[in-house]
Parts: structure tokens; sequence; C-alpha cells
């Protein structure tokens, strides 16, 4: 889909074709006194977004003009978050601070041009002679001063003779002005104070109105974008360049700020956090700042694509906070690998089964199309979460009860003994039987289950510490600490993990299953002792929640928590499903309640006896469309569904493939097999034509090739994603796993 452009690109668009400028150059101006935030990014994205766009440039210019908030360290964080981001300025950072020589110079221009003075009336005086936005203001008796007076008064306080606040440099434009900007604006004052870069070489100090359009004039910017509150300040802009008579000149535009429900965003209130403590510092977890997101596990893409998403305007609004969270999770989706993980362990011995075995799991979905697997060991005890268990289970519970068997993920079915309980009556063992031929994958054993739960092995399972993020404000709109939501940390110290996550370490970031996706924390995790933090849970429990107060229709849900109960219908389809057509439970409890679905399948399935295949892309794809179409608006047919499942069956297609001619057929209604011809888009299974794509990414990675033969054989991975990568993930993996193999023995 062509992406609209904003009024900013069709302004820029304008002025180059009008030969205005040859080449923009845009700026990123942040104050460094605080750590940048989510608003910051936006604007970040912005200033160098249009730069790239336009092949212009962008500057990165800490606006130091107030000696006693700015440091180093903001500095720092702020060229951390550019870079972080992905965005390259200009040169070097540049500071207004470098540019006070040349910023006096024009004061004194200003004043011997008669269009600047020196006013000593005191605060209030001057607050008083401003006037009103209905009455005009008063001038200053000292605007009378002649040029020669102002001219040794400026330059005594520049030498230090004077305490602050005895006198100020103000541009002389006019008092009744209707924008009360334009009314002698102040341009200087003085403040004796030591300045992070400057020390004490100055002790007057410019005005951002005085400081920003001429260090913008400077550095040759064209585009000076800046948020709305400054809209009144554009005449004095246009005044100080315009009587200076500096050209080219850069003009100011003006956009909407973000604003972010459930979130504070303005450094002033975020310092007040990070000193009173409440939070561990400006890169915690649940701040709104760059560096806590960073910490937390948010990927800059998933940051990224949601400045895009929201846009640029000229209108305030607020964005609703869920909305980046979904970026996250789509961005994370088909990155984050997915493991076991349990928080509350509770422990479950087999009672028929003894010795061990080795499962082996998947890392991804089948939707996602990535490749990539470990292996479970299964024995005889195992720890599941303490609250897939229930005695007394309420209405709709899926997961293990007396009379409920259950999935362990990825493993057998197992069903309930006995309860082992303490003296206090607190269940401290579940005991219970599993079933041989309820493997999963090849489940022969006609056993209903409703869900599937995580688990791990008691004699292999890893320690970890969790630390489980959430909200840190209650209030839609904080505006104090009242409204701090007393949960939005919770530490899990011993929650139990699959080894694999902390040996074999493929990822940093792991979606756990059911629980949502985590990151090992970059400050505080170590070999002895892991530490993961929450990035973002599976689902938006927030807006549900929201949704449950107004008494909306919840959506349902499938494997977790508590749902409606199956009807009469619905239950001989699940069982119809799950029995006859093997399929696992989790999409069978989809297709069951939901009936055009369901026919779908049906229909799709009289064309082609692939149960599982077809009930992926169904459940997924399909059901994805139907959300926002009916079923007879659809472009394409159950017939076309199975052609095109078919053909990821003879594995001519793999499945991110059959996703993207999905995506063109949903669009179209062509024929799969006409698309990919097309396209050409058939996957390549052909060892003649991948072998040589092998050799040459083991040329092009002969250290990790190294490091593989040395005993790293993690890297195997590696190697197979970087092949199927350089075939543009046409390349079927099941071959170029094998051929890797292959060639690295
Ligand atoms: P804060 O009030 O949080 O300190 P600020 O506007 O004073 O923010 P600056 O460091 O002066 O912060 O801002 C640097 C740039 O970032 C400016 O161009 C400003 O317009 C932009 N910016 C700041 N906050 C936002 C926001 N919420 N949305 C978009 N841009 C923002
Ligand atoms: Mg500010």
């Amino acid at each position: 889909m062509e992406k609209k452009t904003n009024f900013l690109e069709n302004i820029i668009k304008d002025d180059l074709k009008t030969k205005k400028y040859e080449k923009i150059v845009t700026r990123f101006p942040p104050e460094p006194n605080g750590f940048p935030h989510i608003g910051h990014a936006k604007s970040i994205c912005l200033n160098f977004g249009l730069a790239k766009e336009f092949n212009g440039l962008c500057n990165l210019r800490m606006d130091d003009t107030n000696p006693t908030t700015e440091e180093t360290k903001y500095v720092k964080a702020l060229e951390d978050a550019v870079k972080w981001l992905g965005f390259e300025y200009d040169g070097e950072i540049r500071y207004t601070s470098d540019y006070f020589p040349e910023l006096y110079e024009y004061a004194i221009k200003l004043i011997k041009m008669g269009k600047a003075y020196v006013d000593s009336i005191s605060e209030d005086e001057m607050s008083e002679f401003r006037g009103t936005v209905t009455s005009a203001g008063k001038r200053s008796k000292f605007a009378e001063r002649t040029i020669e007076e102002n001219l040794d008064l400026f330059e005594r306080m520049k030498n230090g003779e004077f305490e602050n606040g005895a006198h100020v440099l103000r541009a002389k434009i006019d008092m009744s002005s209707p924008n009360m900007q334009l009314r002698d604006p102040l341009l200087y004052r003085i403040r004796h104070a030591s300045h992070f870069r400057t020390g004490d070489k100055w002790c007057i100090y410019p005005m951002y109105d005085f400081a920003h359009p001429l260090s913008d004039y400077l550095e040759g910017v064209t585009h000076s974008i800046c948020t709305l509150e400054f809209e009144n300040n554009r005449d004095i802009y246009n005044w100080l360049l315009d009587t200076l008579g500096l050209s080219p000149r850069p003009y100011q535009y003006e956009f909407a700020r973000l604003n972010m429900n459930y979130t504070m965003m303005s450094k002033r209130k975020l310092i007040e956090l990070v000193k009173s403590g409440v939070v561990s510092g400006w890169d915690d977890p649940r701040m709104p700042t760059i560096a806590g997101y960073k910490r937390k596990g948010y990927t800059k893409e998933a940051i990224v694509n949601f400045c895009e998403q929201i846009g640029v305007a000229k209108a305030n609004s607020t964005v609703d906070v869920s909305q980046l969270e979904f970026c996250i999770r789509d961005d994370l989706n088909t990155k984050a690998p997915r493991v076991m993980c349990v928080l509350e362990p509770l422990k479950v011995v087999i009672e028929n089964y003894e010795g061990s075995e080795e499962l082996e799991a998947d890392y991804f979905p089948p939707d996602v199309g990535k490749s990539g697997s470990r292996k479970l060991t299964f024995s005889k005890e195992i720890y599941i979460q303490k609250d897939d268990f229930n005695e007394n289970p309420p209405k709709g519970y899926y997961r293990l009860t007396p009379t409920q068997s259950v999935r362990l993920k990825h493993g057998y079915i197992i069903s309930f003994k006995e309860a082992i309980k303490d003296s206090a009556g607190n269940i401290t063992e579940i005991r219970a039987i599993y079933h041989p031929n309820s493997k999963s994958g090849n489940d022969t054993s006609g056993i209903k289950v409703k869900s599937a739960i995580q688990w791990v092995s008691a004699k292999t399972a890893k320690k970890v510490e969790v630390r489980l993020y959430d909200r840190l404000f209650l209030s839609d709109s904080p505006k104090s600490m009242d409204d701090l939501n007393p949960n939005s940390l919770i530490v899990v110290k011993n929650a139990l993990i699959e080894p694999a996550v902390v040996t074999e370490k493929i990822s940093q970031r792991f979606q756990f299953e059911r629980l949502g996706y985590f990151y090992a924390d970059p400050v505080d995790y170590s070999d002895e002792h892991p530490v993961f933090n929450k990035i973002v849970g599976l689902k938006d429990s927030w807006t549900k929640i929201e949704e449950l107060k107004q008494e909306k229709k919840v959506k349902k849900e499938h494997t977790q928590g508590e749902v409606k109960p199956l009807s009469k219908e619905e239950e001989k389809r699940f069982s119809r499903y799950t029995n006859e057509l093997n399929l696992n439970s989790e999409i069978a409890n989809t297709l069951a309640r939901d009936e055009t679905l369901s026919n779908f399948f049906e229909k799709a399935l009289l064309e082609l006896n692939s149960p599982s295949n077809l009930a992926n892309i169904i459940t997924s794809q399909v059901a994805k469309e139907l959300k926002s179409y009916d079923v007879d608006e659809l472009k394409f047919t159950p017939v076309q569904i199975s052609s095109l499942v078919k053909m990821l069956d003879d594995e001519l297609i793999s499945s991110k493939i059959a996703k993207d001619v999905f995506e063109i057929m949903a669009q179209t209604g062509d024929e799969p097999e006409k698309i990919v011809k097309e396209k050409g888009l058939i996957q390549i299974s052909d060892v003649n034509v991948i072998m040589p794509i092998i050799d040459e990414v083991f040329a092009k990675n002969s250290e990790n090739l190294e490091k593989y033969k040395a005993g790293n054989t993690n890297l195997f991975g590696f190697f197979v994603g970087a092949v199927l990568k350089a075939t543009g993930g046409k390349a079927n993996p099941k071959v170029v796993n094998e051929l890797v193999k292959k060639k690295l023995d």
C-alpha cells in the first residue's frame, strides 16, 4: 500500500521542486536536562526520517542554554537514543553553547540597529507591563536608552558586573501586538552559574527564542520542525532572521506532540520519579524513556514502526499505549523463539513413567515459517504452573482437573491421580499418569483435551529470576505519584525454565509460552543468575479489562483463563477435530467455536485431505480476513485454499511463501498456482542450486565457521538462517537443514 504523505513531506517536496533549497537540513534539538522519552522518539524519527527520505542531513544539537539543569550524562543518553534507533547525525554533536560568541555578536548587531535594549525593571513590573490578551502592554521607560548606553550595559552584563536579574536584554518589537510573544521578548538574562561545557566563561545566557533560530541559521538548517506549543514563537523566529537579514534562512513548522495515555511524558516529571526512587533510574523498564524501553526489551524496529504508524498531524491527540504494545508484539511474533517457563512451580510425579526421553520441540509455530528446534527432557518428575491445576474448577476451566486431562505442550497427555497436601491443606504435589500413545504429533490415544500447558523437567530445569512489569500508572492521564500502580513490578525469584534458554542462548528475547515476551536483562543477567524482564503480554489484557468494565462482549480466549463452555454443537465439532482429524486442541477449539470458519474448513477438506495444514491456515489467515469481511465478500474460495495447501504439502512452497501467496490471493482472488508462477515463488529444493549458496555463506562467515569447528555447535542455526536469508526465504528449510548439516560434518 502506498504510504500517505504528511504535510511536512509535501512542503519539502515543494521547496525542492521550486529550488528554494538544493538540499534539506533538519535538526533534532533536545535540551540535555533528562533522558529522552517516547515523544522524543517521534521527533527523532520525524527529523532524521525526513532527512533520509529526501537525501538531506539531520543535525543533533544540544540546546544547552540553561546552565543549572543540564549535564553531560544526558547528552550521552540523547546520543545513545538516536544511534540505537538507527539514525546518523551529520558530523559531530553540535551545541548551542558552541555558538555563544556568534550569538553575542548578533545581539550587539540588534542593539546597533536600535532593535534591542537593556531593560532594568523588576520582574513584577515586567509582567504587569506585558498587558493581557485583550489589552495592549506598555513599554518600559528603559526602552528609551541610547544605543551607546545599551552597548555599554550589555557588555558589562557579560563581564559579570551585575547580579542575577538586575538587567535583561529585550528585542524591541511591539508591546501592543496581539501575539503576546512579540511584546518585546527577552533575548538574554544574567545567570551566574557554571555551565557544563563553557564553565564560568559566560554569565549571560541567551533565551530559547533568540538562540534557536540563529543556531538553525548558523547550521544551514532549512526546515526547523518543532511541536505545536511553539506556534506563537514562530513570529519571533521570523522577525529575528528577517531583521538581521539572514539568508538563505530556515523556516519553522509545527506538528502535534505525542501524548500517550497511562504515560507521563515530560522530562521535568520523569526526573521526579527518578529522584524520588519510585523507579530504579532513567532506564527502569517501566519508564517511557528510550533507555527504559530498550532495557525492557522493546526493539528499535517496533518503536520506529510505531512512530510511523501514529503519523504526523497538526492537531493534538492522545495515542493509546496499547498501540505501542501492539507494535512490539507484532515485531516479536516473528523474532522470538517459543520456550517454556513455569513461574509458580507445582511438582507433578508421573507414576507410570520410568527413565527419560528427549522430545523434539520447534522454536516457532508453523505460521511464522522459521525453522529451529531444541530437545526437551521428559521424565518422571516435572513442574507445571500452579494455576494450571484446579481441584474445584470453575465452569470453562480448560486445564488439568481431577476429571479433565491436559496435554503437556510438545509432549504427552496426562491425567490426574492424586493431590498430595501438607498439614495446612495446601497442594504440594500432584500424582498423575501419562498416556504413552498420546505423544504430540503422533497421538492415537483418542483422549480429548482442551488445552496444552507449559511444563519443565525437574531434572533439567534451570532457576531464573523473572521480573513482571506492568504499567507504572493506573490512571490513564497520570498527574502525580498518587496515580502509581502498586503492582507495576512483581519479582519472581524462583521461576523454572527449560535449560536450552540459558545454555544455548539462541536469542535474547523469547516468548514464554502462554506468559508473554521476555528479555534477558542487559544489566543484571549473568550465567549464575539469569534475569528476564517481561516485555509485553501476549494479549492486550488492559483493553480487555476496560471492555469488561463497559460490559462489552469479551473476545473468546482459547487456551488460557476462564472461557465460555462449548455448546452441544461445538462439543461435537471439537470432538471430531481432535479425535478424527487429530488437530491440536487449540486449533480444534478455534474452529469448533466459529461456525463460519468451521464450514469453510469442511469445504476445503472435501478437496484436500490435509486437515492439519488446512486448519492452520484457516484459523490464522482466513480468520483474520473474516474479521473485516463477510464470508461471501472474500475474494477466494475454500477450493483455492486447498490448492494453496496442496502446494505446501508437496513442498513446492514454504509456509512463509504460502503466507505471501495468501496475501496476494486475498486481494486479487487469483489462483494460487498462477501467483506462484508469475512471481517466481516456487520453493527451491534443488541441491545444485542450494549448494553454491551454502558455499558462499560459509565463505562469507569464515570466522563463525572456525568457531563452529572449535565446538560452538549452536551456530548451526545461524548458518541455516543465513542460507535461507540468502535465498530470500525461497529455499526449502528441510533441504537446507540437511545440506548444511552434511557440509559441516
Ligand atoms: P519535555 O517537556 O519532556 O522536557 P521538551 O519539549 O522540553 O520535552 P526538548 O528536549 O526541548 O524537550 O525537545 C527536543 C525535541 O523533541 C523538540 O523538538 C520537541 O519539540 C520534541 N519533543 C519533545 N516532546 C515531544 C513529544 N511528546 N512529542 C513529539 N516531539 C516532542
Ligand atoms: Mg524542555
